[in-house]
């Protein structure tokens, strides 16, 4: 909403081998029209092992697609085996990665710190992370949530310069509805992502607040997609089951306001 343009990530997670993503990215730029592909911003966030693939495609044929990572190192290099660092990420053309998805601090115990660390080493090498923030279903049932996913961003953006905030993505991800096919309502969205976007405004200024992208992620599907990015302060989705096929991802990007 509020002229911020719409930006439509699938997070792949740990799916599809690098011939099954060169055969969905193709499927994905060449289903949406340039029209569609100018007004919205298309990103493919696949395993580490299939960006190269990604890249060369996406590169190779000037797709106007987007991608990025899932994770990176909070470290610039070194000794830190199994690990990814943000400047082998930029090399790759990465515009973008995903830190402090609720997989990753529920499966790899990242906190809030880590979390900011791991932003923080994203805008070293020039990427805009995508950060992720959301309950657990016992939280919103207690009825804490709202303070509860303010306190994570709070948390995760400590640190984090005005400047570097004007471009960063917030991706409000509720941790009951990440595939389970349950959503949350479009309201209930809308009021987490508006208090999202106030707590932008105190930890930075309103002007930064106002034109940073908070987007909705938890089963977003193309027929749930209108209705939750139409909603004020919902600026697209981060996708995760519904991007692994290219008709239900380009159906949600077609649902972009
Ligand atoms: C996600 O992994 O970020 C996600 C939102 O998953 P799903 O769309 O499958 O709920």
């Amino acid at each position: 909403g509020s002229g911020r343009r719409t930006l439509v990530a699938g997070n792949w997670k740990m799916n599809l081998n690098h011939l099954e993503a060169i055969a969905l990215t193709q499927k994905v730029a060449f289903d949406l029209k340039p029209a569609e592909l100018e007004a919205v911003d298309v990103v493919v966030i696949p395993p580490f092992t299939d960006l190269r693939s990604v890249q060369t495609l996406i590169d190779g044929d000037k797709l106007k697609l987007a991608y990025g990572a899932q994770d990176l190192s909070a470290h610039a290099s070194g000794a830190h085996t199994g690990d990814i660092a943000g400047s082998m990420l930029a090399k790759l053309g990465c515009s973008y990665v995903v830190v402090g998805h609720s997989e990753r601090r529920a499966d790899h115990h990242e906190d809030d710190a880590t979390v900011a660390a791991k932003a923080k080493a994203a805008f070293a090498v020039g990427i805009t992370p995508i950060l992720c923030v959301g309950e657990v279903e016992a939280i919103r049932v207690a009825g804490t949530h709202v303070e509860h996913v303010l306190g994570q961003l709070a948390g995760s953006l400590a640190g984090i310069t005005a400047e570097q905030a004007t471009s960063i993505v917030i991706a409000y991800e509720p941790v009951w509805a990440i595939g389970t096919g349950r959503t949350a309502s479009a309201q209930d969205a809308q009021d987490m992502c508006a208090a999202i976007r106030g707590k932008l405004a105190d930890l930075y200024t309103g002007t930064i607040a106002a034109g940073i992208r908070v987007l909705y992620g938890g089963s977003v599907k193309a027929a749930n997609a209108g209705e939750l990015f139409t909603m004020p302060d919902i600026d697209g989705g981060l996708v995760g089951g519904a991007s692994l096929l290219a008709d239900d991802f380009v159906g949600i990007v077609r649902s972009s306001p």
